[in-house]
């Protein structure tokens, strides 16, 4: 998604020079439907795609299909493993990340499943079958979308994670509870606690050995636990690395010729501080358009707190800023439960707002954040007044 978007970004901004796209695949195709419609088959290769084949030889980008094993910053140059060498004016790193593997016995198994690619979401689709079971680790946002799409297949899904419920840093308490809820009342089997191995017998049964001493045996092992930012070429470059490539706020590294957007990128502000990194489409789309622009000397486009969406169980989870931090946190609700949660920072100022099936409500939380208007915690609660008004 960052790569794509510099190079369209840079043609959409009336860039005339060559620009070249590196990637195994080829064509770069959208992520998060590997876990939704791509995944229960609703949607098809051709579906996912950013653009179709036509849109790149009519905006003249050249797509290689190859991996990037080197670069050499001070020419430009980058080196495929096939020992190909493409030199360009200016690189671009959009590299995303690589899914964390489980650090425990048998969590490097060659059968123990990821979910990152076309070719992974594919495997992990011939797998689910009427009755088979599927054991996922991991309950975050990719751990509970996969829980929420196998079930259509009937499969028998059981979800690990150590937390419950997980995603509080994400959503808050109260949105986390209600959405770890969801999973036993559609039929997932919850367990909470630590797995601490596993093992593939000859007939290819999975044993996940718990902390707690319990197996549990399943027919597929999905594990997803987050990833790893793939920072090998900054680091062949002599860039500095520290969980993602260290960029500047126009998304440059400490090289003038070399950028870095996407999940792979890490943004350092002028006066030091050190962002977290973030994983997230619209981030990545973000990153890559600042680049596009700083790559052209253009003004930097500027980018609302940052925003991300989940789906799951049929309902629609988005979240804005951060939830994570100090502050205090405002509850409201619809039907009884907690339908958007906001995050006070200790000034009282905005900083974090998460909802279920709650897209207006947060894009309002977004304008307030964003522009740091006053609210009234009284208000924030009552699910009588507007959002859209407080954000005006
Ligand atoms: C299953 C799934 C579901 C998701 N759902 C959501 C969601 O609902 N909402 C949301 O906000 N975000 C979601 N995300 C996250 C979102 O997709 C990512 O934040 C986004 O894809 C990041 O874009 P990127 O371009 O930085 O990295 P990526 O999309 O990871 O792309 C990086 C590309 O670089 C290539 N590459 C790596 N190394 C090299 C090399 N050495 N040489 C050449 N090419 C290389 C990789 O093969 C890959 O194609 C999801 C992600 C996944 C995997």
């Amino acid at each position: 998604m960052a790569g794509f978007t510099v190079a369209k970004e840079l043609r959409g901004r009336g860039f005339a020079g060559a620009v070249t796209i590196i990637d195994p695949a080829g064509v770069p195709y959208d992520r998060p439907p590997l876990s939704k419609d791509y995944l229960l088959g609703t949607r098809d290769q051709a579906g996912i795609q950013l653009a179709a084949g036509d849109w790149f030889k009519d905006q003249d980008i050249t797509i290689i299909t190859g991996t990037a094993v080197a670069l050499e910053p001070d020419v430009g140059t980058v080196v495929l493993e096939d020992g190909r060498e493409i030199t360009g004016d200016r690189v671009v790193l959009a590299t995303g990340g690589t899914a964390r593997r489980l650090p425990i016995p048998g969590g490097d198994l060659e059968s123990v499943l990821e979910l990152r690619t076309r070719e992974d979401a594919d495997r992990l689709r011939a797998m689910l079958k009427p009755g088979a079971r599927l054991a996922i680790i991991g309950a975050g946002l990719i751990g509970a979308e996969v829980a929420s799409s196998a079930l259509p297949f009937g499969a028998d899904v059981v979800l690990i994670d150590p937390q419950d419920p997980p995603l509080i840093p994400a959503v808050g308490h109260e949105l986390a509870n209600r959405l770890h809820a969801m999973h036993p009342e559609r039929g997932v089997d919850v367990v909470t606690g630590a797995p601490v191995a596993i093992t593939a017998d000859d007939g290819g049964t999975h044993h996940i050995e718990m902390v707690s001493g319990e197996t549990i045996a399943a027919d597929a092992v999905l594990v997803g636990i987050g990833i790893i930012p793939e920072t090998r070429l900054a680091e062949s470059a002599g860039l500095e690395t520290d969980n993602g490539t260290i960029v500047d706020e126009s998304q440059r590294t400490a090289h003038p010729k070399v950028y870095a957007v996407g999940d792979s990128s890490r943004i350092r502000r002028a006066d030091g501080t050190l962002l977290r990194r973030a994983e997230h489409w619209e981030h990545a789309m973000n990153t890559g358009a600042t680049a596009a622009a700083a790559l052209l000397g253009q003004e930097l486009p500027r980018h609302g707190a940052s925003w991300f969406w989940s789906d799951r169980h049929g309902v629609h989870v988005e979240g804005v800023g951060s939830m994570a931090g100090e502050g205090t946190v405002i509850v409201r609700e619809k039907d009884g439960e907690p339908s958007v949660v906001f995050r006070l920072d200790p000034e009282g100022f905005l900083a974090g707002a998460a909802a279920v099936d709650g897209g207006f409500a947060v894009r309002a939380a977004r304008r307030i954040i964003d522009r740091r208007i006053p609210v009234d915690p009284a208000q924030l609660a009552d699910p009588m007044v507007d959002l859209r008004k407080l954000a005006r």
